[in-house]
């Protein structure tokens, strides 16, 4: 069969590509360390198990809603209103499957054909591929190590043209974990107010995860309520990649409107019983979050004070998620390095280049201390022997 054009255009995703290599290789027997996947090695914490047995058990097993059950919507918007001057309500609010699916709705509701998208790089692997889906234009902007990787107001001055309708931005960032703070989100904010007709995607999803910084959020700004679009989810902070839930937070009723429409025409809505479960992380007590933000905090440390040691290693401390995005070039390129690891080190990381920045490397932090230990110690002892 004859695939359509806009598939062909489409990339594999680097990181999945990897994590299929890494399952490959440890098949045949080889020991590998997987530091590629972005998904926290710990358990999904018990109430929230617990709430997704009952869901099976009371029968949650019909369609729901297509902007998702009122119960999800309302402790979304309650947890989101902790962090924002806007205040959101449950009718702002449309779940997804996983704040991947809510930011492909945005794009594809609020993006035509030739429509320009400003995105900072480096920058997580799927935003590209899914203005590309939607025939937007992508204008990629190179954020700068000693910028902190994060987007400077004089550089998205420059990047707005009439064409521009949206300005797509992840706080706390994978790869590179920085985290806006209040002063660089008002000094964008003050640029964006001289351009009304640009529309800001904040993915938040990581905001939880934070060390010793404040994740501000978008929402902070009222002046920007009727064209801001807010994603969370409940996959990083709660252990709950596999149940695939997200969702979009917007006070444009009418843009919501759209979201839901083409959401009802996708997939009807997200899954009854992983519903559930999202709606007891975000009603439950926040105590198992903050325990797994510790731990990650710990691994960050650890990692950044081993990762120091590496002759070539050049990175900024990560503020927030779970990965360390050292520049390796002094060494190689991403692509190569990341070969060069997974041949001789048997641990498998993401090239920069899949975010945009083929200087760097990515790697998830997200594994036991012991294992960052380990990766760590065959990383030196390979590039040692180069
Ligand atoms: N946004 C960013 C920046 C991510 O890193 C990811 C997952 O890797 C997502 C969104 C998607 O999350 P979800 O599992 O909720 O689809």
């Amino acid at each position: 069969m004859k695939i359509a054009e806009r598939i062909e255009r489409l990339a594999e995703s680097q990181s999945l590509q990897m994590a299929a290599r890494c399952q490959q290789m440890r098949e045949q027997g080889v020991d590998v360390i997987g530091m590629s996947l972005g998904e926290p090695d710990m358990d999904t914490p018990q109430h929230i198990q617990q709430a997704a047995q009952e869901a099976v058990a009371n029968h949650w097993s019909h369609y729901g809603p297509v902007r998702g059950l009122p119960g999800l919507r309302e402790a979304a918007a309650m947890r989101q209103n902790e962090r924002s001057k806007i205040v959101y309500t449950a009718n702002d609010v449309l779940v997804s499957v996983g704040a991947k699916m809510a930011i492909y709705n945005a794009i594809q509701t609020i993006i035509n054909p030739g429509d320009e998208v400003i995105l900072p790089t480096p920058c997580w692997v799927s935003y590209s591929e899914m203005v590309k889906v939607a025939e937007g234009r992508v204008v990629n902007i190179a954020t700068r190590m000693e910028d902190q990787y994060c987007l400077t107001p004089d550089q998205l001055r420059k990047a707005i043209t009439p064409k521009t309708r949206l300005l797509l931005l992840c706080t706390p960032n994978n790869p590179t974990g920085s985290v806006y703070s209040r002063q660089q989100l008002d000094e964008l904010v003050a640029v964006l107010e001289e351009y009304p007709q640009v529309a800001v995607l904040a993915d938040e999803i990581y905001s939880p995860l934070v060390y010793g910084v404040e994740a501000v959020s978008f929402a902070q700004y009222p002046q920007l309520a009727d064209r801001l679009i807010v994603i969370n989810g409940v996959s990083k902070a709660y252990a709950m990649t596999g149940y695939r839930i997200g969702w979009m937070l917007c006070k444009d009723a009418k843009f919501i409107s759209g979201c839901a429409r083409l959401q009802g025409q996708q997939i009807t809505c997200a899954t009854m019983v992983a519903q559930k479960a999202a709606e007891a992380a975000m009603k439950g007590s926040q105590d198992c979050v903050e325990d797994m933000r510790k731990v990650f905090e710990e691994r960050k440390e650890l990692i950044c004070k081993l990762a120091a040691e590496i002759p070539g290693f050049k990175f900024d401390e990560p503020k927030g998620a779970f990965y360390l995005f050292p520049n390796v070039s002094a060494i190689g390129s991403g692509d190569q390095v990341v070969e060069y690891l997974l041949e001789k080190a048997h641990v498998a990381c993401v090239s920069g280049s899949a975010f945009g920045c083929d200087d760097c490397i990515r790697l998830s932090y997200a594994i036991s201390t012991e294992q960052i230990k380990e990766a760590m110690r065959r990383i030196k002892e390979a590039l040692s022997q180069r």
